[in-house]
This record gives C-alpha cells, sequence and structure tokens, in this order.
C-alpha cells in the first residue's frame, strides 16, 4: 500500500470467517474488507456511501436476503458482485448469474488465484466504467458546445438574411435593433456612416432613433460628430440626419437619454475600410460573457457587409440621379419625378405647378468670361434653387443653363410667387471671376395643372417651355404665367 492511499475496499455479504480470512489473505494489505452478515445486511445509505470494487456475496445470502436489499444490491452498477457457490455445486446451475448481473460465480473452495482473477476482472471492469464515463462527459460538453455554436450560427443567419433584404440603411438599422436585442438589452442604436470628399473633409449620415427630444437628440448628434471626428481623424464638415423604423421590440417608452459610459461603441467596416460606426445604448442586464461579446462583435461583422452595399447603393444613386456640376437633380431624375408627381396629382386632385428656368444671355458670359466662369454661375445658381425650395419642391438641371422645378400642391399664384422669388435671388447674386464681377439674370415660364385636370406629362411641359418662351421674348429677366394670359403676369427689370 501506498503510504498515504487509502485501502481498496471490498465486501463480503454472508462470508464464513474461513472464507474472509482466504479473502484477506490474497488480497494483501492494499484492502479492506467489509463482511456483513445475513442480519445486518448493507442499507441504503451504506450503498450512498461506500464504493466498493467487488461484493463476494455467497449463494445463501443472496436467496435468503429479503428482495428490496436484493433489488437494491442488482440496481447499484458500481461494484462487481461475485457469487460464491458452496462446495460441490456446479457453477452452470446457476442461471441467474448472467441475469442477475454477477460479475462471475466462483465455486468453493477459494483459492488465491481464482480470488485474485476476480480482482483482476474487476479492476478491469472498473476501468472500462471510468473510460465511458470520462468520454460520456466529454460527449455531453461537446454536444452543448455544438448546440451553442449551431444557435449562433442561426442568429447570424437571421442577421445577415434580414439586412440583405433591404438595401435602405434605416430599415436594416430598424432590424439590426430588434435581433441585437436578443443578445442583449438595447436602450437605443444610433449609428454614423461617413465619405470623405476629394479635399479629405468627412461628410456624415446619422441615422437615430425616432421620437426623441430635442435635448436627447443633441446630445446624440454631438456624441456620433464627437466619434465620427475621432475615428476619421478628419475635419467633419456637416452630417445628414435619418431616423429609424419603430421596429418590433419597443413596446415600453425608450429611453434615449445618453450615457457615454453605458455606450457600446462599434467600427462599421469591410476589407479593413471603417465607413461607419453603431452606437448601442445598453440596458440594465448582467454584463456580458466572452461568447456574447463575439456574437455581438460577428453579428455586427455581418451588418457591416449589408450596410456597405446599401451605401454604396445610395452613392451609386445618388451619382445617377444628380448632376456631377451643379450636384442638384439630373433630368433622368426630374423625368422619373414628374410622372410619380402626376400620378400623385391626379389620384389627391391637388395642384401642381411646374417652373421652367433658363438663364438670359449665358452664351455671353462664356464669352466674356470663359466657360469656367459659366461653370461657376451654373453651381451658385443650383445652390440658389436648393437654397430657395422646400423639401416637397424637386429642382433639377435640365441641360445646359436650363433648370425645372416642381412644385407638388402648389398653385399657379403661389408658383408665381416662388418663381419671382427665385428670379430676384438669381439677379442679386454678385459673381466674381479672374477679378471682374458680373451678375446674371433668369427667364422663369410657370405651367400649372389644377385639381382633376387630365393634362399629359409633354403639356406641362409644354406649357411651361412656352411660358418661358413668352418670357425671353418680353424682354427676358421675368416670369410668365401660361395658361391664358396675355400679358406676362410679371415683368421685372433686374435689380
Ligand atoms: P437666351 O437668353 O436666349 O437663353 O440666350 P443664351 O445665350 O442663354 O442661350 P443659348 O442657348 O444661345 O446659349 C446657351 C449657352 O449655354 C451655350 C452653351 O455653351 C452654354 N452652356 C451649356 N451648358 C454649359 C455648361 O455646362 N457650362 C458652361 N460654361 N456653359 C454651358
Ligand atoms: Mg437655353
Ligand atoms: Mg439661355
Amino acid at each position: 500500500m501506498k503510504r498515504g492511499s487509502r485501502p481498496e475496499l471490498v465486501w463480503g455479504i454472508g462470508l464464513s470467517e474461513q472464507v474472509e480470512g482466504e479473502i484477506l489473505a490474497a488480497l494483501g494489505p492494499g484492502y479492506h474488507l467489509r463482511n456483513w452478515s445475513d442480519e445486518t445486511l448493507p442499507k441504503e445509505r451504506d450503498i450512498a456511501r461506500c464504493n466498493p470494487l467487488v461484493i463476494w456475496i455467497t449463494r445463501k445470502a443472496w436467496t435468503d436476503m429479503p428482495d428490496d436489499v436484493r433489488r437494491r444490491l442488482r440496481e447499484w452498477d458500481l461494484p462487481q458482485r461475485v457469487l460464491l457457490v458452496e462446495d460441490g455445486k456446479s457453477v452452470s446451475d446457476f442461471e441467474d448469474v448472467v441475469e442477475n448481473g454477477f460479475l462471475s460465480a466462483v465455486s468453493l473452495p477459494l483459492t488465491t488465484k481464482k480470488i485474485r482473477d476476480v480482482i483482476f476482472r474487476a479492476k478491469e471492469v472498473k476501468s472500462l466504467y471510468d473510460d465511458i464515463f470520462r468520454m460520456t462527459r466529454e460527449i455531453m460538453l461537446e454536444r452543448e458546445l455544438l448546440a451553442r455554436k449551431t444557435d449562433l450560427i442561426l442568429f447570424l443567419n437571421q442577421i445577415l438574411t434580414r439586412a440583405s433584404e433591404s438595401l435602405d440603411p434605416t430599415v436594416i438599422l430598424t432590424q439590426a435593433r430588434d435581433d441585437l436585442g436578443l443578445l442583449l438589452p438595447i436602450k437605443a442604436l444610433m449609428s454614423a456612416f461617413w465619405q470623405a470628399d476629394d479635399n479629405g473633409v468627412i461628410e456624415s449620415e446619422f441615422f437615430l432613433e425616432p421620437d426623441m427630444d430635442a435635448e436627447a437628440e443633441e446630445a446624440w448628434t454631438g456624441y456620433l460628430l464627437e466619434n465620427v471626428h475621432r475615428l476619421t481623424q478628419r475635419p467633419v464638415a456637416g452630417y445628414q440626419v435619418a431616423y429609424l423604423g419603430a421596429g418590433e421590440s419597443r413596446t415600453d417608452t425608450p429611453d434615449y437619454t445618453l450615457n457615454a459610459n453605458g455606450v457600446l461603441l462599434l467600427p462599421l467596416k469591410t476589407a479593413g475600410h471603417v465607413f461607419g460606426c453603431l452606437a448601442i445604448s445598453r440596458g440594465a442586464g448582467h454584463p456580458m460573457g466572452k461568447d456574447e461579446v463575439q456574437a455581438l462583435y460577428a453579428a455586427v461583422n455581418h451588418l457591416s457587409l449589408a450596410l456597405r452595399n446599401a451605401a454604396l447603393f445610395s452613392e451609386v444613386k445618388t451619382k445617377a440621379d444628380h448632376d456631377g456640376l451643379t450636384r442638384i437633380h439630373n433630368r433622368r431624375a426630374f423625368d422619373e419625378r414628374l410622372v410619380e408627381e402626376l400620378k400623385r396629382h391626379q389620384r389627391y386632385s391637388s395642384h401642381l405647378s411646374l417652373l421652367m428656368l433658363d438663364l438670359d444671355h449665358f452664351k455671353q458670359i462664356n464669352d466674356q468670361h470663359s466657360h469656367q466662369a459659366g461653370d461657376l454661375v451654373l453651381r451658385e445658381i443650383g445652390r440658389v434653387l436648393q437654397d430657395a425650395l422646400r423639401s416637397t419642391d424637386f429642382g433639377a438641371r435640365y441641360g445646359g443653363e436650363e433648370f425645372v422645378v416642381i412644385l407638388p400642391q402648389t398653385s399657379e399664384d403661389q408658383a408665381w410667387i416662388l418663381a419671382e422669388r427665385l428670379r430676384r435671388a438669381i439677379a442679386t447674386v454678385q459673381f466674381a471671376f479672374e477679378g471682374r464681377e458680373f451678375q446674371v439674370t433668369a427667364s422663369i415660364g410657370v405651367a400649372t395643372l389644377k385639381p382633376g385636370a387630365l393634362n399629359k406629362r409633354m403639356d406641362l411641359l409644354r406649357q411651361a417651355d412656352q411660358a418661358l418662351y413668352q418670357a425671353k421674348s418680353s424682354g427676358r429677366n421675368m416670369v410668365c404665367v401660361s395658361g391664358g394670359h396675355d400679358e406676362p403676369k410679371a415683368a421685372a427689370q433686374a435689380s
């Protein structure tokens, strides 16, 4: 026996003193034998507490013991039971050896060899059991890991699938807020995308939670601006704001108070290029485990991909819809929008007006001041248009030095007022190119469809064009209204 190690426990039930002595002698000092007599059979608590390697049971003790003790021993699968068969009886008489789950049956008298054989086999079975037990535990652990990984893959798959269903960042982010909510409690989710212009100046787009009060919105835009600057290390020229939808998970009154310490700021990147960030304001909950943090990062990587696609799509669309020189909408976008507005006009029975604007003697600007000066003028006219229009109005460069403006739900009189304001605004701009100053004027034609009018698209354009022609032929720098006015509605002189 090794010092300090406990002797191996062996039980006997109904052993005679002689058999007990033979077993002990054969096993040597490393073993402890506890022999239960017919009267002191092992109780339930003995079975729960002890862990003998072998139980030697005489045939008589096994047949005589109460049923419940026998059943308990049979169901106890750790120790190996050995049946001791009386002198002269054949082992094969006892079919119940196998039936009752004995390791083996041994006939008396015992010999050292028989005893050691039993112990050897019991140890083998025990080590087999130990192996099986260990392997089972490993398999269960593996299974649990696999189940967790499967859950994660399903979760990421859901994020990516839902995010890829749309090319609208607000839709993607609204869904992401719902999906990521499965991973951590989210109070608010905001995002910023950015893009550097040719001079390296950053233009950003913020995606904010809807229905924030002014104070919270100011705090969040400030927070995002600060972080866009920190992440890009560049000056930020400005930002536009879009709002997320309500989403499915918003049931209670949301809390949008900014607490920068509780915000997880995650960069959005594809192929190593950071193009935005996600700011998640966390609700109360358990701190995130390592697995959850990893899942969150993986989810945000998936989201980045979908959001980058959406951003590129909107970039391409903006390029296709906008005029490169003036940065306002181009003729293609105007044609599309006019069709939409004509439909709306018919559906809702409202006024629809159209302005057609042409710069006066523009050729002379090119001739007298150069083509670049002409371009400068066109750019400035684009800006004047943008400044003067409401968000529902739609201004576009129609071609060359001609511009058009769609004015939904605007009567002829209202359209004329706006046209006049535009004409005056253009006439007051003081241009300077290479030290020489000059001004330009514009002529504007106005056409209006009254509610219920069945005018076609070409009719509206032709009427506006005719009004413009009238303004030109009546002396330029003026607004003329189509629709039966013989005299120009106004003929203002250059200011
Ligand atoms: P009117 O008052 O009758 O409209 O006279 P206009 O000189 O403005 O009209 P015209 O159609 O004779 O000339 C238009 C000029 O606009 C001719 C063209 O060179 C110039 N133009 C068109 N597109 C551009 C542009 O992108 N840049 C510059 N610099 N000039 C342009
Ligand atoms: Mg022209
Ligand atoms: Mg012109």
